[in-house]
Formats: C-alpha cells, sequence, structure tokens
C-alpha cells in the first residue's frame, strides 16, 4: 500500500494524521456537548421513546438525536445529546424500563465527568400503568406500584396491587 501524505509548510498547521483520526472521531461524538447529557447505545427502536420521556419535542436548547449508528455490540444503536439537561430521577427510571442497556454521560466543560450505568430499583413507582383494566390504580388515583423482576437482560414488573405481571413489550409509561 503507498499512502501519500501532502506536506504541509511550517505553517503550524498540523494536518491529521492516521493516529489521530480515531481519537478525533471519539471527541466529536461527545466534545460537542459543553455542558449537558449523552444518553447512548439506546436500541435503535426505542430512541424516540426516550424522545418522548424527556419530552425533547419542547425543548429549546441545542439537542443532537441520532439512530441507526453502527454498534459493534447491539448492531445498530441510538444516541441523543441534551445541551444544559442533567435527568431527573424519574426520567432514568423510565428509560431504564424501556432502554436497560443505555449509558448515560454526564457532561461538564467538554468533559465526561460521570459515566452512569442506568439501574432499574427493586420497585418503580408512578412512572407506568398497570395493563389490568379492573386494576384498583386505573379507577382509584393511587400511584402505580410495581416489584421490579429481572431475568437475564429481561425485565418484567408485577402489579403490588393486582399481581398482574407485565412484560417489557407491554410498558406503557404515564403522561406527566
Ligand atoms: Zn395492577
Amino acid at each position: 500500500m503507498i499512502v501519500t501524505r501532502r506536506r504541509t509548510p511550517d505553517t503550524g498547521d498540523r494536518r491529521l494524521e492516521t493516529g489521530d483520526k480515531k481519537h478525533m472521531e471519539k471527541e466529536l461524538k461527545v466534545a460537542a456537548l459543553r455542558n449537558g447529557t449523552v444518553i447512548d447505545h439506546i436500541p435503535a427502536d426505542k430512541l424516540f421513546q426516550v424522545v418522548s420521556i424527556l419530552r425533547l419535542k419542547y425543548y429549546d436548547h441545542p439537542l443532537t438525536i441520532g439512530n441507526n449508528f453502527d454498534s459493534k455490540k447491539m448492531g445498530v444503536k441510538g444516541i441523543i445529546k441534551i445541551s444544559d439537561r442533567f435527568l431527573a430521577e424519574d426520567e432514568t427510571s423510565k428509560i431504564a424500563l424501556i432502554a436497560p442497556n443505555a449509558k448515560i454521560n454526564i457532561i461538564k466543560e467538554y468533559q465526561v465527568i460521570e459515566k452512569r450505568d442506568l439501574v432499574l430499583g427493586d420497585e418503580i413507582n408512578d412512572v407506568m400503568h398497570c395493563v389490568n383494566p379492573v386494576c384498583i390504580t386505573n379507577h382509584q388515583p393511587v400511584p402505580t406500584r410495581f416489584y421490579v423482576i429481572q431475568e437475564g437482560n429481561k425485565v418484567h414488573l408485577k402489579c403490588r396491587y393486582c399481581e398482574r405481571e407485565i412484560a417489557q413489550d407491554e410498558i406503557k409509561l404515564k403522561k406527566k
């Protein structure tokens, strides 16, 4: 293989070398954000659900929503970068329900200061509906409560009131 590299005059203008390229691509992924949150490794088919959980349609700071990027682990993935926003606990637990393997990076002054895995607690309170039409939570103003049951990569939930078990693809989040 013949590699030609254009020589640049000594103006201090340094050209990209192959070794820098990888580094730069990595930088571009997160460094565009000065302060805020990056949610990475979102399954491509769950991306717009996360967008809706975070009500990003109404968000008026810089925002990047990308989908169908190559991912070694997942095939394709989605990523969301949100300037000037840090997620509240109820938001992260909603995301954990539908995209439990997503990764959250907190960015301050262009640096990743924290990488956070989404952790589902033992209980999920008042973020989703019970699918059982006769459940008391669908008739009385009581917050829903579910036990989280994890089996390997799969999560399902059990209503504390009516004991109905709900699979991950049946989850209906509350709109708040
Ligand atoms: Zn129920």
